[in-house]
């Protein structure tokens, strides 16, 4: 592995370090996803297989840059992200590379990868309804777009504009609705905002509960979370049954420059394997990408939903005009 003195240097500080036997097989990995829902498949893996997996974690955004200022000196050999809009923005940027894997294609639905090979999704999660049951009927919840309508005015919460997940749900609007209806969708949203955008989903669902709103849009796996910690939470999930659930995933691509490609690309189809996916997914009450894997009985419990079918690379391809027409709607 062939880097500069100060970046190596500066990678030793933070690249969480198995020990190593020589020659050793190994695979780096930048990851956007928090160690704790990665490192237990890392360690798993590592006890099956013998190759080490050494990660770095930190936000999508300066680790999409560093992938592109290390360039061909990058160790980096798996980038794991969230949201397809951000790893259509890495393909885009040239980090990733194609990979030919009959294993991913069969483990992973077609709409839930790159459809030029270059990511693959590796857990599902659905942006849905919170809303507060004393005050709402789950019935009167039926699309994205009920919600501009002037019957909620004074009491829609939602995150901020400026966040990926928004900006993914509001460009798949796009794709199926068309640019003219989502804008006014979006502006009915804008009207009927009981408060400011929040900076977190936590905050909508808390805010939700709190009867500050009646109703909000988040992931689940936020609503999960938050349920557990405080299981008094007068919150509950819906689902829009008009069309299709928006759903995004986190997932994964080899780096353009990796140095370990084989050993990379094996990781990448445990990691969508009927093995890995339960855990994968259930560590962050996802959904598993593999439809073999049934999800945890936490996010069962939730009930089933027809998600969209357009493929998530859309998310990607329309995030700009999304955040145009955001911008024009006074979503901010
Ligand atoms: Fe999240």
């Amino acid at each position: 592995m062939r880097f500069s003195r100060s970046l190596a240097a500066l990678l030793s500080g933070v690249l969480v370090t198995a020990p190593l036997a020589a020659g050793a097989a190994e695979v780096v990995v930048y990851s956007a996803r928090n160690e704790q829902l990665i490192k237990p498949l890392f360690d798993a893996y590592t006890q099956k297989t013998g190759v080490a997996v050494r990660f770095v974690t930190d936000k999508e955004g300066p680790l999409l840059a560093r992938l592109q200022a290390e360039g061909p000196n990058t160790p980096a050999d798996l980038l794991i992200t969230v949201d397809a809009g951000n790893l259509w923005q890495a393909a885009e940027a040239g980090t990733l590379a194609e990979v030919d894997s009959p294993v991913l294609q069969a483990n992973v639905p077609a709409h839930l990868r790159d459809p030029g090979n270059r990511w693959f999704g590796l857990s599902v999660r659905a942006r849905a309804f919170v809303y507060n049951p004393a005050r709402v009927q789950a019935a009167d919840l039926v699309s994205y777009e009920g919600l501009a309508d002037p019957r909620w005015k004074g009491r829609l919460c939602l995150r901020t504009s400026k966040k990926v997940y928004n900006q993914s749900l509001v460009a798949m609007m796009i794709g199926r609705l068309g640019e003219p209806e989502t804008e006014r969708v979006v502006h009915g949203w804008v009207a009927n905002l009981a408060t400011e955008p929040f900076a977190s989903d936590n905050q909508v669902i808390e805010a939700v509960a709190a009867g500050q709103c009646d109703v909000g849009l988040v992931n689940t796996y936020y609503y999960g979370r938050l349920k557990q910690e405080k299981p008094e939470l007068g919150a509950a999930l819906g689902w829009p049954t008009q069309a299709g659930v928006h759903v995004n995933v986190s997932g994964a691509g080899l780096t353009r420059h990796a140095k370990h490609p084989k050993e990379a690309v094996a990781l990448l189809e445990w990691l969508s394997s009927t093995e890995a996916q339960g855990l994968f997914a259930g560590l962050n009450l996802e959904y598993p990408v593999n439809p073999a894997v049934a999800p945890d009985p936490v996010v069962a419990a939730w009930g089933t939903f027809k998600p969209e079918s357009a493929n998530v690379a859309e998310a990607g391809r329309l995030q700009k005009e999304a955040v145009k027409l955001m911008d024009r709607a006074g979503y901010r």
